[in-house]
């Protein structure tokens, strides 16, 4: 059974290992505008770092009209990937793909 969920709205994708899912998530998923800044960042974990990253709590929960459940979910996405993945593999490899 494929452990990882892509989590991405409409996309049923599931994976292997987290790598995987970062990976699809740069490549195969159209790119995001950040609501509070304008940035385009990559759909999934990287926007969601991005927002929790650059931008407080309160920033995203008024750009994006999210409530205290929806910074829960992102944060526990967020901290379990910077767990379970090898952050630095995936980044090399997107770049060697041009993606990022
Ligand atoms: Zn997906
Ligand atoms: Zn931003």
């Amino acid at each position: 059974m494929s452990r990882w969920k892509c989590g991405v709205e409409g996309c049923g994708g599931r994976f292997e290992d987290v790598e995987s899912v970062i990976i699809h998530q740069t490549t195969e998923h159209e790119r995001h505008e950040c609501k509070v800044c304008g940035t385009i960042v990559p759909e999934g974990y990287f926007a969601i770092r991005h927002a929790f990253d650059e931008h407080t709590r309160a920033e995203f929960v008024r750009a994006y009209e999210a409530d205290s459940t929806a910074v829960r979910i992102r944060e526990d996405v967020k901290s379990t990937v910077e767990k379970e993945a090898n952050l630095n593999n995936v980044v090399q490899t997107l770049r060697e793909q041009g993606a990022l």
